[in-house]
């Protein structure tokens, strides 16, 4: 299928092909010739997929046909994100593509001056990208109205609730037109978004491009096993090359689940040598804008992160991420390991896991299905962390781990993407299908459906089967 056979107009085709753009991605196909058609949609679709592309050629095609004028300090589409990094990732893609179609795109954001948006919104815009607390400061300062919109899209709806914006949220559908198209989109579709999409939507075409809160099919997620004061000296080691695992260091995203935990991290890692930036609430957003500019020109490409501040980010030529810290709401980890392997790349999420992260581990293996293949420690790995960081000796069940073996040869530690002979392509493979489920000696995994499944690359032994968090001892 080509972009072209979907009825998109001219100026929007033409856009893409100065983004080299040519062929739809699924959410795509499926989702822009109903929203054309003017019907209401309901997405349930990652960050990664394609879906801003999904929901803003449509858009702009229905904003071309409709064609009224952008009204004073209102705007005709109206896109709500969560996040200010997400927010300005929309308004850049519809620049992007409403670039031939003289459409004016604008974004507003917390953390700005407000001065500037009401300068910006004072003349109307066709496209707005916003974040909720942001637009209603601006509607109760009479600088901005919602009497204009034409089309409501809400991005990343769960992650909006999971942010408190409920009421936000709320309000401003409130004053928006009844008469309107909607188009909703969220990762994971959990009842309070279910009834949420039943209020704002009218008989919805319903698309769904992964199943809700699955792990995305093309990333290989590994488990490191390892107390939480080993971390940091686990982490400079393989950043530094010292512990190999698998794929080739590009770009590396590592999360922590509190704000000092991540400048923590940057702060150590800078000790050792290691340049990292952080991202998080705290940071303002220059800050901000600064740490994203140098991961993405890869200036400093590794980036610790909290789930808020990274939520939505895309950025091509994410290889690794690293969960420094799981997180505690398994959805969260579907998003935080999305931001790799977006666009048909390939990705490797590694997931640190101390003992007491173990239910947190548990909950995200049963609620999200995903499998996770454990890898060992470095060799003398507490002889290493009392001569690099802290010196509390080990419990005595962490001493003698059981060595876990790499098998495969397709994807050696160190090597990914056709290097050294390395021939495990995301061509391939296929997705979701499984080599020998339940064979004997299989490798030791964590989760997947029937737990312990095997997945068709990246095979490594285990001392025993898989199907749920052990000890270290294996
Ligand atoms: P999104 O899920 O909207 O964040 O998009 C993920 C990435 O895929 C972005 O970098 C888009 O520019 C890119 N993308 C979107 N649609 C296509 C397409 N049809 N072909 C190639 N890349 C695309």
């Amino acid at each position: 299928m080509k972009f072209t056979e979907l009825g998109l107009s001219q100026p929007v085709l033409q856009a893409l092909e100065l983004k080299g753009y040519d062929t739809p991605t699924p959410i795509q196909a499926q989702a822009i010739p109903p929203v054309l058609k003017g019907d209401d949609l309901l997405g349930v679709a990652q960050t990664g997929t394609g879906k801003t592309a999904a929901f803003m050629l449509p858009s702009i095609d229905r904003l071309r046909q409709s064609d009224r004028h952008a009204p004073r300090k209102g705007c005709r589409m109206l896109v709500l994100a969560p996040t200010r990094e997400l927010a300005g990732q929309i308004a850049e893609s519809a620049r992007d593509y409403a670039a031939l179609a003289a459409m004016k795109v604008a974004s507003i954001v917390g953390g700005t001056s407000v001065g500037r948006d009401r300068q910006k919104l004072a003349r109307g815009v066709d496209i707005l990208v916003a974040t909720p607390g942001r637009l209603l400061d601006l509607i109760d300062q009479k600088a901005f109205g919602l009497d204009g919109v034409e089309i409501l899209v809400l991005d990343e709806a769960d992650q909006m609730l999971d942010l408190g914006f409920i009421h936000a949220l709320k309000r401003i559908v409130s004053l928006l037109p009844m008469k309107r198209q909607t188009l909703f989109f969220s990762a994971t579709m959990p009842k309070a978004i279910k009834d949420l999409a039943a209020q704002y939507l009218t008989d919805p075409v319903q698309v769904s491009v992964t199943p809700a809160a699955t792990t995305a099919e093309r990333i290989d997620q590994y488990l490191l096993m390892v107390q939480q004061d080993e971390k940091q000296a686990l982490l400079e080691m393989i950043l530094s090359g010292r512990h190999k695992v698998p794929g080739e260091f590009e770009r590396t995203l590592i999360f922590t689940r509190t704000k000092h935990g991540a400048d923590r991290v940057v702060k150590k890692l800078a000790q050792v040598g290691i340049g990292a930036s952080a991202i998080h609430g705290n940071k303002s957003q220059p800050q901000r804008q600064r740490a994203l500019a140098d991961f993405k020109s890869a200036k400093v490409p590794i980036l610790v992160a909290t789930d808020v501040a990274a939520r939505g980010i895309d950025i091509p030529g994410v290889s690794h991420v690293i969960n420094y810290e799981l997180p505690n709401v398994p959805e969260q980890y579907v998003h935080r390991i999305g931001r790799t392997a977006r666009a048909g790349a390939d990705g490797i999420a590694i997931a640190f896991c101390a003992e007491d992260e173990r239910a947190y581990l548990k909950d995200i293996v049963r609620n999200t299905d995903a499998e996770l293949e454990r890898l060992p420690l470095p060799d003398n790995f507490r002889a290493v962390v009392e001569g690099v960081g802290p010196t509390k000796p080990a419990p005595k069940e962490q001493r003698g781990r059981a060595r876990v073996t790499p098998k495969n040869p397709k994807r050696a530690p160190g090597g990914r993407g056709g290097q050294g002979g390395e021939g495990s392509s995301s061509q391939d493979r296929k997705p979701g299908k499984r080599k020998h489920p339940g064979r004997a000696g299989k490798p030791k995994k964590f989760g997947g459906p029937g737990g312990g499944g095997n997945r068709s690359r990246g095979q490594r032994s285990g001392s025993g089967g898989g199907g749920g968090p052990r000890n270290n001892n294996g």
